[in-house]
This record gives structure tokens, C-alpha cells and sequence, in this order.
């Protein structure tokens, strides 16, 4: 039978999924002698059964009274007893701390018939009756859904009519006269008495922590931090030791080091006379923790030496929570302290330096998204700004300039030197210039992997996508856009630059400061440690440049469209009019040497790192005008009688080329195979490229493969012409087709290398259009918990990771010297390099910003085990 119950001498940290992050470190200090309460913890096994089922799990009951016995003889007193009782909190503990979203029970245990024990034990009247009420209000407002206010508008009245500033200034008799105020509001709200029998009052505790797991605000902090929603809450039953048994008792809270700076020292907060929700709820000033040695040194010093113990056995930053019961110290609770993400790469390599720790422990206990943190310049949100709205944070940092609406005049405004945020309803290839233009992109449509999203994160710009505001905007308002937060403010919030950027950049030394040198260290030690290269996805000689000061060890993916851009359009537009075999060679004969320029600027940057060059990939007809703007211009100039000439052309061709699924449509390779010459323009300006800067290591890739049937011919021609300009370069796919990853043991023997292209690989995977769900209807599927991320974030291992592992498996069987990569967005996202470095690939690669990110990730999966939790 599955047991539900376990006692703290049985329990310790590593049984965490089971006995949650509170009751398993109360069992390790249990077992490391410390003085711990006597108490059990009650599995989250049982609370998911109480949830799948709304009852609790046979056996249970019977398990708890065990248990109980159990305590009840260790503590010396019984739950009930009129003349010595026993009171427990019950409070919650998930595997993830989830501080504050959970619910907890204190006192529980007194009744009317117990209240007087508790006075007499304690030898004062108004504790008993003070811990009573505190009951009746923390049991009422959580386990029975009274309103909590209507308990404070009650106290608050008491301490009126006492003439009281707060409630230490209530005496015994009022208190007791509460009492039997709050059991009337109590009934009054319930329709049942305050329960009497202490076992009942503590099976509805247990029910209530369990079903607080389902709070609303449980739910959304679990959404935020990526906490899966199936894990449930352990409940922890703690006999119950008082800091409010006057000036030799109280309770605190302490840090093992400074959790801002690392440093080592005393650093917490007591309260003499008090219960610990009082230290949180901030209700009575705190004294500095040094000062409790002059007050109790005996608990002081043993407090002390308790805390070297722990920083000892945990190897780490410990917080912890105490109480002082007349002089005996009760430790209630600790664990790994949560920091901030500049002081958990100083701590890391702190540990380090004392010797605590090796690099590879330190290096687990940073994660890429705490180094993204750091790398964004962030707003100073002391003034408390004018918040008008949110959206989806596509691409971190903080941007302020006046808003724009069209992209041409963006580019204009900027051009002048004032800062400008680019607003659209969208983004497309032609807002390039406003993009590269504004200091930030703020799109009322689109999500994470939408064109704007895409392209400023590979710019590196702020971005917040599919945003609602709360005001109308004007051309020339001054905006603020927080791409990390997803938040938008009107007017200039000041924005701090960040120093670690400066560092990569090279305009900070590795010296500058613990906060860089510890950057600097943990960053060169992943790239000892890591199995990943880590490449770049740069369309630019200049983004090239910036990805190598970054650390990136070549180009994963360059989209040679973004060259068609800008005045090259025209020679598009001549080559999608092309009615003749001539027309269409001299458009791609002018093509030819601005390409060769562009690879030329790449090969360069990179000198002698692989740059992988993806051939053409959106249908053309994206390069045309707006269907809307040629009918317009058509229809003036036919009312005016003039002829409208080159316009009517392009209209013919907008509409001729017309498709209701562009993204399913006639791209990639199928262009390739459609349009004589348009490839082989490509990979002719690649080889000569390549030829003209010496150590070039030029890979051609070959978008939208579906049947190996296509990569032949395509591969075939590129050979043909690589051979004859005497070049050698590798020939791959990017595997973004579910058909693909299903056959690619075929694919392979056509392939050098392959490139799963995951937005793609997602977007038919799953039959999800990138451009529109995330907007549209992500945050409901969230909300359900279909998924607890959208997997155009981070990938979806289930279902497109099954067919990245088979598309490896069957790649490499097929070819074993098999070069693999990705190069999708996910490709620097934290939580899927570890995916891709479990699944065997070469490489990823990412937009410059993302590769210090994906370099320490690749490391950290490099020296945390298989299947662990690297959060
Ligand atoms: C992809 O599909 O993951 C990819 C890299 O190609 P693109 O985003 O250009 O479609
Ligand atoms: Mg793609």
C-alpha cells in the first residue's frame, strides 16, 4: 500500500517530489540533530489523489492518527487534552517553493474546552485566549471561506473600544469577549459552529492546504515560473512552539550569507515576543540579529553554530526560520535561499574560491536565465511609473522613444536623433529599416515567434508583441517598453545599462568586478565542460562580428532573404515579372555580385568558423506590395485614365501568386525547384565568396525539405557548380517538415549535415500557425494546462522532440559521421538545450544576444546528470 504519511525521522531532502521542499529539509535537519519540532509530513502522493478524486486516499485517516500518536508522545502532551493539549500548525510545502501562495494553519487544537490548559501551561491568560482567536480567524478565512476583513473590522473594533494602538494592547478579557465574536461570524458565514474536536479541526486543515494548491494565485505563480501544475503540496503538522510567550521568547529569520552579495555574516531579522507571521506580515519593526546576542546569548550562539552546520552540509546559501520558546530554540524551517540572479553567479564562485565547491557544482547552480537577466538594460521602476499596458514579452530589455506608427517614417524620426518605439499591428519585411531604426517594437498582434518577435531578438532589440493598452496613442507620445516584463509605460522611465553586456562587448575587463569575474570564470568553465558547440544565426557582417565578441563559434543559420530587402527589392520584383528566360538571368545576374558582397562580409567576419548559408526560403510573393496598396494605386490611376503600367504588372502578379497558406505554400526548396536559376544564382555567389577570403568554410543549406526526392536535385545542381568553381562546401538540410524528421534515414544519404528548424518543425508539428496562435489563444491553453509553456518558446519534448530524436537516430544510423544542429528559436532557450544536448546534437545556434546564454546552458547540461532538474 502506498504509504502517505512520513514522520520527520524518516524523511530527508532527497524525497523533495515527495515530502515537498519544506518537509524534506525539516526531516535533514531532524536527521543532522538539530532541534526541529516533533512532526510529520503528509505526501504530495495523497494530495494528488484528494484532488484527482475531491476525497482523501484510503488510508490516510488511519496513517495520520498514527502519526499523530506518534507526536503526541514525543511532544509529552495529546491533542484534546484539557489540561496540557497539544496545538500543531499545518502548514503547505511544495517540491518548488512557492512562498506565500499556499495556505498554513496555525493553533490548531484549541477548542473552548482546551483554551484554559493552554492559560494555565503557559501561566497566561491572554496568550491562550490571543492564540484562540488567531485560530478562529486563520481557520475561518482559509479552510471555511470567511471573508477576512470581516475578523479585522472585528479586531479592530475591540482594540477601539480597548483603547489599544495594536493588538499586544488587548488584554485577556477582551480577547476572550473576541472570541466569542468571531465564533458568531464564524456561524454567521458557515452555518455551523466553530468545530470543537481538535481531529476534525485538523483533517479540515489538511483538505484546505491541499485544495490551496488550486488557488488562483498558486496557479498564475506557477505559470510564471514554469512550475508544473500535476505536482501538488506535502502538508507538514508541526507541534507547535510559541515566540509570543513574552521578552524571553520570539521569532526570526536569517540568511547563512549576505543573499544580495554573497558575503558571509550575520544577516536576519528578530522579534522578541511575537509569532513568526508577524515577522513576514512586516507588523512590528524587527531588531538587526546581532542585537539578539545581547538579549539571549545562549540562543544566539547556538543559533550560530547551527547555521555554520547547515552552510556545511548544504554547501550553500541557507535561509532559515527560527523560534525562541522561553530560551529553547526550535529551528522551523530552512533551505537553499533564493537570491537574486547577479548574486547567484557571485555566490557560485565564492563557494568556490572557499573551497566549499568544485566549478562543475558551481556551474550547476546558475542558470541561462539568470545570465539573460543580467544582460538586459532594466527600467528603474522606483518613480512608479504610468503602466498602460502588457503583452507578451518577446524580447527582453528597456526601450524608451516616441511612438511611431509606419515603419519608413520611424526611420525618418531616428534619423534626426530622437529615439523612437516602432508601433504596428504587426510586423513585416518591409518595416525592417523602422525596426532597425527604433530602440523598441511594440506590436498589438503576434506572439513569441512572430516576424517582430523574431527579428528583434535577433537584433537584439526590446520587443513586446500582441500588446492591449489602456490609452490611445498618438504619433510623438513618449513610451517606455519593458520587453522582459512584457510591459508598457507611458512617458521616459530611466533605464541602467547592463555591465555584463559592456563585459562581452569588451569595453568592461573580466576584472571589473565579482559580479563579472564571476561571469567571466563560470563561462569559461562551460565552455570547457560542453559537448554543444554554439553557433550564431547573423544575416550581417556586423551581426557576425558582435556573435564572434559573444563567443560564438560560427554561423548556424544566415536567411539570405533578409538580403532581398531595401532597394534589391526592385531586382525581385523583375525576377517574379520575368516573362522571358532573359529577363529572369539578367535580374539574377544582378542578383549575383550584391550576394557575393553579403557572403564575402560573413566569410570574413567569421574567418575560418563554418558559416552555414540557407538558401532562399519565404514565397516571393512576400517581396511584392500590399495587395491593398496596388489595387488602390491601379484603381486611381484607371479612374484618372492614366495607365497604370508597372503597378498593374505587380497587381497581376499578387494576385496570380495569391495563397491562402503562404507558410504551407511555394517556399523554400519548392522555389528552388520552380524557379530556374534562382538557387543556383545563390550558390554561385556562395563559392565565389568563399573562394575570394581564404580559410572560408561555407555550408549550404537547403530550407523546407519534406522527401529526400528534393534535396537530390537541388544538391545535384550545387555540386555541379561548386566543382566546377573548384569550392568545397558542405551541402545539409534543415529539417522543419514532420515528414522530414519521419524519413530522414533517407534524407541523410543526400545530406551533410542537418538543422532542425523548430519554429517550423512546431508550427507543423503541432498545426499551429506561429504568426497568430500565441495572441490568439495560448494564454487559454495555458490556463487549462495543455501546455505550461508555449512550445514556440521552448520545445516540446514530447511530441516535436520525438521527432527530433528519431529524425538523430534514424539520421545517424543511415550516416554516422551526421552533422546536427538547430537552429530554431529554441536553440537559445535554456530549458531546451538541455533537450538538445540529451538528444545527441553537435550545435546550436541563436541570435548573438542568446550565445553566452546557450554557451553556459550547453555546460550546465554537460556536468548536471541526465533527467535531473536543472532549474
Ligand atoms: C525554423 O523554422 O525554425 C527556422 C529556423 O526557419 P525560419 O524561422 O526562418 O522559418
Ligand atoms: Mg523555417
Amino acid at each position: 500500500m502506498t504509504k502517505f504519511v512520513y514522520d520527520f525521522a524518516e524523511g530527508g531532502r532527497d524525497l523533495k517530489d515527495l515530502l515537498g521542499g519544506k518537509g524534506g529539509n525539516l526531516a535533514e535537519m531532524a536527521g543532522l540533530g538539530l532541534p526541529v519540532p516533533p512532526g510529520f509530513t503528509i505526501t504530495t502522493d495523497a494530495c494528488r489523489a484528494y484532488l484527482r478524486t475531491g476525497r482523501e486516499p484510503f488510508g490516510l485517516a488511519d496513517e495520520i492518527a498514527l502519526h499523530l500518536e506518534g507526536l503526541e508522545r514525543q511532544a509529552g502532551r495529546r491533542l484534546g487534552d484539557p489540561a496540557d493539549p497539544l496545538l500543531v500548525s499545518v502548514r503547505s510545502g511544495a517540491k518548488f517553493s512557492m512562498p506565500g501562495m499556499m495556505e498554513t494553519i496555525l493553533n490548531v487544537g484549541l477548542t473552548d474546552a482546551t483554551v484554559g490548559g493552554l492559560a494555565a501551561r503557559a501561566g497566561d491568560e491572554r496568550f491562550a485566549w490571543d492564540s484562540y482567536r488567531r485560530l478562529i480567524q486563520m481557520f475561518g478565512k482559509t479552510v471555511r471561506g470567511v471573508p477576512g476583513e470581516v475578523f479585522e473590522h472585528a479586531l479592530d473594533e475591540a482594540k477601539t473600544g480597548a483603547g489599544a494602538a495594536d493588538d499586544t494592547g488587548l488584554d485577556a478579557e477582551t480577547l476572550r469577549g473576541l472570541v466569542e465574536r468571531y465564533k458568531h461570524i464564524f456561524t454567521a458565514h458557515t452555518a455551523e459552529e466553530f468545530p470543537q474536536d481538535p481531529h476534525e479541526q485538523l483533517r479540515q486543515a489538511v483538505r484546505a492546504v491541499f485544495d490551496s494548491w488550486n488557488a488562483e494565485r498558486a496557479v498564475l505563480y506557477r505559470r510564471q515560473e514554469r512550475i508544473p501544475s500535476n505536482l501538488g503540496t506535502a502538508v507538514n503538522v508541526v507541534a507547535m512552539v510559541f515566540g509570543n510567550l513574552g521578552a524571553d521568547s520570539g521569532t526570526g529569520v536569517a540568511f547563512t550569507r549576505d543573499p544580495a552579495t554573497g558575503e558571509r555574516g550575520v544577516y536576519g531579522d528578530y522579534l522578541a515576543n511575537a509569532q513568526g507571521e508577524d515577522v513576514v506580515a512586516g507588523i512590528r519593526n524587527t531588531m538587526p540579529l546581532q542585537d539578539l546576542e545581547q538579549r539571549d546569548k545562549a540562543s544566539y550562539d547556538e543559533l550560530m553554530s547551527i547555521m555554520s552546520t547547515l552552510e556545511e552540509h548544504y554547501k550553500d546559501l541557507c535561509d532559515i526560520e527560527f523560534t525562541i520558546e522561553r530560551g529553547k530554540l526550535w529551528m522551523l524551517q530552512t533551505r537553499v535561499g533564493k537570491r537574486t540572479a547577479a548574486a547567484a553567479f557571485v555566490i557560485a564562485a565564492q563557494l568556490v574560491d572557499e573551497g566549499v565547491i568544485d566549478l562543475d557544482e558551481a556551474l550547476s547552480r546558475v542558470t541561462g536565465a539568470q545570465l539573460a537577466q543580467l544582460m538586459f538594460p532594466a527600467f528603474d521602476l522606483s518613480g512608479a511609473p504610468r503602466r498602460v499596458g502588457s503583452g507578451v514579452a518577446a524580447s527582453p530589455g528597456a526601450a524608451v522613444g516616441v511612438a511611431v506608427f509606419d515603419a519608413h517614417r520611424a526611420a525618418e524620426v531616428a534619423a534626426d536623433g530622437t529615439p523612437v518605439i516602432l508601433v504596428r499591428r504587426e510586423t513585416n519585411p518591409d518595416d525592417l529599416p523602422g525596426m532597425i531604426a527604433a530602440q523598441g517594437i511594440l506590436t498589438s498582434r503576434g506572439g513569441k515567434t512572430s516576424h517582430a518577435a523574431v527579428v528583434a531578438r535577433g537584433m537584439g532589440k526590446t520587443c513586446v508583441c500582441g500588446a492591449s493598452l489602456d490609452v490611445d496613442l498618438h504619433e510623438g507620445d513618449l513610451l517606455s517598453v519593458d520587453g522582459t516584463a512584457g510591459a508598457v509605460y507611458l512617458g521616459a522611465v530611466p533605464v541602467q545599462p547592463s555591465p555584463v553586456v559592456c563585459y562581452f562587448e569588451g569595453t568592461l575587463s573580466p576584472d571589473a568586478d565579482p559580479l563579472i569575474r564571476a561571469v567571466d570564470r563560470l563561462l569559461t568553465h562551460a565552455d570547457k565542460r560542453r559537448r554543444l558547440a554554439v553557433r550564431a544565426n547573423a544575416d550581417t557582417g556586423e551581426d557576425a562580428a558582435r556573435a564572434r565578441r559573444f563567443g560564438a563559434q560560427g554561423i548556424g543559420l544566415c536567411r539570405t532573404e533578409h538580403m532581398f530587402l531595401g532597394e534589391r527589392r526592385t531586382l525581385v520584383e523583375r525576377l517574379i515579372l520575368a516573362r522571358t528566360t532573359e529577363q529572369r538571368e539578367a535580374a539574377l545576374a544582378e542578383l549575383l555580385p550584391l550576394q557575393r558582397n553579403d557572403f564575402t562580409d560573413l566569410f570574413r567576419e567569421m574567418a575560418g568558423l563554418p558559416v552555414t548559408v540557407r538558401l532562399i526560403d519565404p514565397p516571393l510573393h512576400e517581396f511584392l506590395p500590399p495587395l491593398e496598396d496596388l489595387a488602390v494605386k491601379v484603381a486611381v490611376a484607371e479612374e484618372r485614365g492614366e495607365d497604370p503600367g508597372h503597378d498593374r504588372e505587380l497587381l497581376d502578379a499578387v494576385h496570380r501568386m495569391h495563397e491562402d497558406n503562404p507558410m504551407l505554400g511555394l517556399r523554400g526548396v519548392r522555389l528552388g525547384l520552380v524557379i530556374p536559376g534562382l538557387f543556383a544564382m545563390q550558390v554561385r555567389a556562395i563559392a565565389e565568396a568563399a573562394a575570394l577570403v581564404p580559410g572560408a568554410r561555407a555550408e549550404i543549406m537547403v530550407p523546407l525539405v519534406g522527401a529526400v526526392q528534393e534535396l537530390e536535385a537541388v544538391r545535384e545542381e550545387a555540386r555541379r557548380l561548386l566543382t566546377e568553381l573548384g569550392v568545397e562546401a558542405r551541402i545539409g538540410t534543415m529539417i522543419e517538415v514532420p515528414r522530414a524528421a519521419l524519413t530522414a534515414g533517407e534524407i541523410a544519404r543526400a545530406a551533410d549535415f542537418f538543422s532542425f528548424g523548430t519554429n517550423d518543425l512546431t508550427q507543423m508539428g503541432w498545426g499551429f500557425s506561429r504568426d497568430d496562435v500565441e495572441g490568439a489563444f495560448f494564454s487559454r491553453y495555458l490556463e487549462l494546462g495543455i501546455f505550461g509553456v508555449s512550445p514556440f518558446e521552448s520545445i516540446d519534448r514530447d511530441g516535436v522532440g520525438r521527432l527530433i530524436r528519431i529524425a538523430v537516430t534514424e539520421g545517424r544510423a543511415a550516416r554516422p559521421d551526421l552533422h546536427i544542429g538547430v537552429c530554431g528559436e529554441h536553440g537559445g532557450d535554456p530549458d531546451s538545450i538541455r533537450f538538445f544536448h540529451d538528444a545527441g546534437l553537435d550545435y546550436v545556434s541563436c541570435s548573438p544576444f542568446r550565445v553566452p546564454v546557450a554557451r553556459l546552458e550547453a555546460g550546465r547540461s554537460a556536468v548536471v546528470a541526465a533527467g535531473s532538474d536543472t532549474r
